[in-house]
């Protein structure tokens, strides 16, 4: 079963939404004959819907980096799926690891957000990792198979079959230690086995991203492994200089 590679930036909280739409502008002019690789990039709320309009018609998407489970009501301060689709999202990442560690995000939320991103008609980008801590104590797959389960729970084969995992090992984003090769497969292929019980009709078909100081010169190795199929990119998406190669992996 063939998956089309994709790589998905996360700005994190950098770009004004004049930075933004200077920096797509840029991305299109050189990405934009890229067709073998999905490519989409993750802005902030603000900055979503000048990026979808100057990237209508292209082949570069945009992803929310959050979004609330509810569509509307009285939760002040919150943006639901159906606004970000709206606004131009095909993707939203839910259950990121800084959301987990400085806002409190359970795994009980992260469910709830990824079911109401399939809901809203877009593809959830839900990511699992493990904390150095649990790394060390031998606990990785137990806390991957924990998170991955609880975020998967109520989804029918369908909703599995348009959902996207990363797997963020929370040691490795931002701190330029990536997981090897060898470590990466180690826990995509477990998440691939874990689908197949859950989900075995469609496993084959989710694409499990790598996350983690992915940079210029490690993204052609990781991506090498037979389950890593792509990869969710923090600092190194904010630069063409770094962005561009990485999504040209196959060429660099
Ligand atoms: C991320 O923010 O999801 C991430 C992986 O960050 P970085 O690439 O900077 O490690």
């Amino acid at each position: 079963m063939a998956r089309v590679p994709f790589i998905c930036g996360n700005w994190k909280l950098h770009k004004t939404i004049g930075e933004a739409v200077a920096f797509v502008t840029e991305l299109k002019n050189q990405l934009g004959t890229v067709r073998d690789v999905e490519i989409a990039v993750g802005p902030v709320f603000t900055a979503i819907q000048a990026v979808a309009k100057r990237l209508e018609g292209s082949n570069i998407k945009v992803a929310a980096q959050d979004c609330f489970w509810e569509d509307k009501g009285a939760w002040t301060g919150e943006v639901s799926a159906p606004m970000l689709k709206e606004a131009g999202c095909s993707y939203v990442i839910v259950g990121h690891s800084e959301r987990r560690q400085h806002f409190g995000e359970l795994d009980a939320a992260v469910n709830l957000k990824a079911r109401a991103v399939l809901r809203a008609g877009m593809n959830p980008i839900i990511c699992i990792g493990e904390t150095l801590a649990q790394r060390d104590a031998g606990e990785t797959l137990g806390c991957c198979s924990a998170q991955l389960d609880a975020a998967l729970s109520n989804l029918t084969p369908e909703d599995a079959s348009r959902i996207v995992l990363a797997y963020e090992p929370v040691w490795a984003i931002g701190t330029g230690r990536n997981a090897t090769p060898d470590q990466a497969q180690e826990v995509h292929g477990f998440i691939r086995n874990r689908l197949r019980e859950k989900f075995a009709g469609v496993a084959d078909e989710v694409r499990i991203q790598y996350g983690g100081s992915v940079k210029p010169d490690n993204i052609a190795i990781l991506m090498a492994q037979p389950d890593v199929d792509g990869a969710l990119v923090g600092g190194a998406s904010l630069s063409t200089e770094q962005f561009v190669p990485i999504v040209r992996y196959r060429k660099s």
